[in-house]
């Protein structure tokens, strides 16, 4: 389905077919006028704007039909049914959830906010995190991508004062003949940055082969961390701890566990690297979730330690290719420059804010760093894209694409449009913190307190329970001008709460 981001508004406007959409409704908008001044003119509108007010900012709402049915938790019995035909344009209006900035600005926000209490929490409490984490040993480490061949850089002395990309005296002729020097101060938003310097040297397909493999090096790793952290815990005479579980089995467990978030970021050279906030954990012998200090003999330094001999020992080699049969090896990059661990503290200049302010701005990208971005790529599609000669995106994907022809490696092509790397790009571990779904849950029963009126939705309380009989509609709005009436009420309301916030903190 072709889409337009810049207005929202879908190619499927105005959907056909038996029972897509109601013929009637009340409120609806009728005179099929693409402008918003029309919408604005209708009597409705202000009750328009209400209802499709969870999904004002979004550039491509999922458009529901149907019916919700609120039903007594205890009884059973059916307190309230509302159809969508008796609401304005006879459909419920949702938000896309996109977290991509680039595909939807407002979800994406929300996803952001959302990122950031979730990494804070793991850090300082609160959102049911106890404030005692604030307490725990715990880095902010980022694991890089070994290197696929020299490319235009920015780079600084000891001091921090920018130095020539990559200075040589004499001509440093490459086998394909080029002269692989640069004396340039590249810029933050030079387009070279991050491209290769020449790119019949640069090995592509060992890049989209190592962003495929990622995620899987990221788990190897945090299984070595955490043997090392065990192996110290028995050098210091720390006791297993005796648990009995729900079930009533009994079990011994180490006395310390690894609690993480973790974000995947696309550098400029469409290699995927990581930034990881990792904490220990100690283990409450009578409450397996519980979150509670490690014991008193481990420190920062030791989870330091953890970490740095995990990411330099940690690899292992991909089966075999016809491009190369001898498969590829994967392991984090140069030990001096392949990862850095930092201790997060309250008063150093790595706060808790500071790293979740981080985490979250990269939840929301994802290729957009190396100048491509696309969906899922096919047959038909893969020629836009893809050229064994062509520009250092374009060489990636064909990458992906030539090798993902192979039966066993499929996935690249499945991923090609993301340079191979099909993981995540934020996850955490169980009893880091809280999780996406509460704190949506949180905003969702927020916004009903605020609007007096129940969204409905497939979200519950305590005494009843709501269930949505609803079928898909279309996505994104039915015309430019709602498009435009409900983005801009958005952005006025997110105007006016935020100079609220302005003003309290002044007044503070
Ligand atoms: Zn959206
Ligand atoms: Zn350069
Ligand atoms: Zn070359």
């Amino acid at each position: 389905m072709a889409a337009d981001y810049t207005t929202g508004v879908s190619d499927q406007a105005y959907p056909s077919g038996p029972g897509l959409r109601p013929t009637t409704a009340v409120g609806a908008f009728v005179g099929r006028d693409e402008s918003a001044f029309a919408r604005a003119c209708d009597p409705q509108v202000f009750d328009w704007l209400d209802h499709v007010k969870a999904a004002a900012g979004c550039s491509h709402p999922i458009r529901l039909s149907g019916e919700v049915a609120t039903i007594d938790r205890a009884t059973g019995r059916l307190l309230a049914s509302v159809s969508t035909a008796d609401l304005p344009d006879g459909e419920i209006y949702k938000p896309c959830g996109n977290r991509r900035h680039a595909v939807c600005p407002s979800c994406a926000r929300t996803y952001q906010r959302d990122a950031y209490q979730l990494v804070r929490a793991g850090l300082a409490g609160g959102k049911g995190v106890p404030a005692t984490v604030a307490q725990h040993p715990a880095v902010f480490a980022t694991f890089t991508a070994p290197s696929f061949g020299p490319v235009h850089t920015q780079r600084a002395d000891r001091a921090g004062r920018p130095i020539p990309c990559r200075p040589r005296r004499q001509p440093d002729l490459c086998p394909h003949g080029v002269d692989i020097r640069c004396h340039q101060l590249h810029a933050d938003d030079a387009p070279t940055l991050g491209t290769p310097l020449c790119l019949d040297c640069y090995d592509h397909h060992a890049q989209v082969v190592w962003n495929h493999c990622a995620p899987e090096l990221w788990r190897r790793t945090t299984i070595a961390i955490t043997r090392h952290i065990r192996a110290r815990a028995r050098a210091l005479g720390l006791p297993w701890i005796v648990q009995v579980t729900d079930s009533g089995k009994v079990r011994r467990v180490p006395p310390v566990k690894l609690s993480f978030g973790k974000v995947a970021e696309m550098q400029r050279r469409g290699v995927v690297h990581y930034h990881a906030v990792v904490r220990l954990d100690g283990v409450d012998p009578h409450h397996p979730d519980a979150v509670i200090p490690p014991p008193a003999a481990f420190g920062v330094d030791d989870l330091a330690a953890a970490i740095a001999h995990a990411a330099a020992t940690v690899a292992f080699t991909t089966r075999p290719h016809p491009v190369g049969p001898a498969g590829w090896r994967i392991t984090w990059g140069d030990p001096d420059k392949g990862i850095d661990v930092r201790p997060v503290n309250a008063d150093g200049d790595i706060t808790d804010s500071r790293v979740a302010g981080y985490l979250a701005k990269y939840a929301t990208k994802s290729t957009e760093a190396t100048g491509h971005v696309s969906r899922r790529l096919d047959g038909d599609t893969i020629d836009l894209y893809a050229n064994e000669h062509g520009t250092h995106p374009e060489r990636l994907i064909d990458a992906c694409w030539t090798l993902g022809g192979h039966r066993d490696w499929q996935q690249l092509r499945r991923w090609a449009h993301m340079l191979g790397f099909g993981g995540h790009f934020l996850t955490k571990s169980r009893r880091y913190s809280v999780t996406f779904r509460l704190l949506r849950d949180a905003r969702i029963i927020w916004r009903r307190t605020e609007t007096g009126h129940e969204y409905p939705d497939q979200q519950n309380d305590d005494t009843t329970l709501i269930i949505g009989l609803l079928s898909y509609v279309a996505s994104g709005w039915r015309t430019t001008g709602d498009a435009l009436l409900a983005n801009t009420a958005a952005a006025m309301a997110r105007e006016r709460a935020e100079a609220a916030r302005d003003e309290l903190l002044a007044a503070a």
